[in-house]
């Protein structure tokens, strides 16, 4: 089997991962996150997997995932071994959840949505509540379990980020014991991210600068189970001119196949490479070829986010 060796591998193979959420179409600001992570991982010689963050099912879109596989290859991009797909996880989740409660690191938790709403005292990192810890010495009788949380601590957990810099969150603070897994039964992002950046022994995760704020607990995650920290870039997020993440929500366009030399090096643009004229209008492999030949990682400009234009490619042709 192709991750059987993830565990004794200790991440010294470079091993990256692009990890959508089959929601919709890939976009520009997806489309940016596959090229930085997939020439990242050939500039080190390593691995690039695929990763379908399908977990929570109440967003998936019937025929989203298989648009996005088409979509890549369409765009040059080429995996190493199978798709994983999270939703054919959730023995693998149940587990780690079953070992942090025998551990007393995961605890339930009763509370609604409301009586945290009105509980709660701070506004946590990505702008969501701290969870007040009222759950936190069990349960009073006729309580009903709800969701499961993570027991957090306050101290400093940081890390060096390869584009941003030094990150550092105060998760008692800052974020409060997070959920593992919601009162819908189903599994939350940040335990299925963890495990599966596990198994699949990624050494590396490049993605969008919206996740910054969740690498802390990931990285708690891991801690708590024993796992290898992998190394963390969080490239700029693209954004309309409002300041907005350009994404399913505030109406971004999806790429389309037959531009696709054209979006990659807009894409490599955006990413601080300095492509040679005309390579637009080259063919997809022969942008490829200029990508891996000259892909800097320095480059990459220091930012949380960049505002593009919706179509900048269409209005150049
Ligand atoms: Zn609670």
């Amino acid at each position: 089997m192709f991750f059987e060796h993830a565990e004794e591998m200790k991440l010294t193979f470079y091993r990256g991962r692009f990890a959508p959420s089959p929601t919709g179409p890939l976009h520009f600001g997806s489309l940016v996150a596959a090229l930085a992570s997939c020439l990242d991982a050939r500039a080190h010689g390593g691995e690039w997997l695929v990763r379908m963050e399908d977990v929570d099912t109440s967003r998936n879109v019937p025929g989203a995932a298989d648009d996005i596989l088409r979509t890549l290859e369409a765009f040059g991009f080429a995996w190493d071994g199978p798709v994983l797909y999270q939703s054919a996880r959730l023995a693998a989740y149940a587990e780690v959840l079953e070992k942090l409660k025998s551990l007393g690191l995961a605890y339930a938790c009763a509370c609604s949505r409301k009586e945290i709403a009105e509980l709660a005292r701070r506004q946590a990192v990505d702008g969501g509540l701290v969870y007040p810890g009222r759950c936190r010495a069990g349960l009073a009788a006729g309580q009903q379990p709800r969701a499961w949380r993570l027991l957090v601590d306050d101290r400093e957990m940081a890390f060096d980020d390869r584009v941003q810099g030094r990150i550092a969150q105060h998760l008692e603070s800052d974020v409060g014991d997070f959920v593992l897994r919601r009162a819908d039964g189903l599994f939350a992002y940040q335990l299925a991210v963890a495990v599966d950046d596990h198994f699949q022994g990624i050494s590396d995760v490049v993605r969008g600068a919206d996740l910054l704020a969740s690498t802390p607990r990931q990285i708690w995650l891991q801690t708590c189970l024993g796992y290898a920290v992998p190394r963390y870039a969080h490239l700029p997020v693209a954004t309309n001119p409002a300041g907005e993440k350009w994404s399913k929500q505030t109406l971004a366009p999806a790429i389309v196949a037959t531009q696709a030399a054209g979006e990659l090096v807009r894409a490599l643009n955006f990413l601080g490479q300095r492509t040679p004229a005309g390579l637009a209008g080259a063919a997809v492999g022969e942008v490829w070829q200029w990508a891996l030949a000259h892909w800097s990682f320095a480059a990459i400009p220091r930012q949380l986010a960049i505002s593009v234009a919706a179509n900048l490619s269409r209005s150049a042709d």
